[in-house]
């Protein structure tokens, strides 16, 4: 198997979910803000409660003797372990299939990288039975992924593709403040819930861009 020179390695992957959790950890307050507006209040408290969980577990690791698979897997459980509801169940999903999708490889290449992001957006979408447009974080997690795809189609470097699920998932997130929510306890807040920005699609923009700003083929940061 060989190892291209920007291929993503496992310690990279680390210090990705290492970032993911930093930038969920300074954007807490807003995001559990925007959720006050639409849910409990608490999306912010829960998405940092898992993400500390996750990056606790992997700072355990050996990173020279464990492969991306691992990485994922063991991401998968223990933000399930620590968040059992609400986003708990839809990101563990999304950290199983992106596990399922690298098995095997001991690095990622950008198409490695592009299918990962489709396997975690599939995941979602799948764990939480929700299609586009109905103001949950598949507005944000099904335009990246895509955009990410049609760049890689388009014969594009890992940072274009990267950059362009980062955009397409912002403006995915911004467009659900004009959505009605169909789903869960916003649903009952009808056309008040129209203006605000959903907060699972929030955090999946913020994700997603911490993604193309650590993955860029010249490594983390
Ligand atoms: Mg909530």
């Amino acid at each position: 198997m060989s190892t291209g020179m920007s291929d993503v390695t496992t310690k990279d992957l680390i210090a990705m979910f290492d970032a993911i959790g930093a930038m969920i950890e300074a954007n807490k307050g807003h995001l559990s803000e925007l959720d006050g507006v639409i849910g409990d209040a608490d999306h912010g408290v829960t998405m940092n409660i898992g993400f500390s969980a996750v990056t606790e577990a992997l700072a355990a690791l050996d990173t020279s003797a464990t492969e991306p698979t691992a990485v994922f897997n063991i991401a998968a459980k223990s933000f399930l372990n620590a968040v059992g509801a609400s986003s708990g169940p839809l990101y563990a999903t999304a950290f199983m299939r992106a596990g399922a999708a690298v098995k095997g490889k001991a690095s990622l290449d950008r198409e490695a990288v592009v299918e990962t992001i489709g396997a975690m957006a599939k995941g979602i979408q799948d764990r939480g039975k929700a299609t586009r447009g109905e103001k949950t974080m598949v507005d944000a997690w099904l335009p990246g992924a895509e955009a990410a795809e049609a760049a890689r189609d388009a014969g594009q470097p890992l940072e274009a593709c990267l950059a362009a699920a980062a955009a397409a998932a912002a403006a995915g997130a911004e467009s659900t403040k004009a959505m009605l929510a169909t789903k869960g306890r916003a649903s009952r807040l009808g056309e008040r819930a129209i203006g605000h920005v959903d907060p699972g699609a929030a955090s999946a923009a913020l994700i997603l861009a911490t993604i193309a700003r650590t993955l860029a083929p010249e490594g983390p940061l």
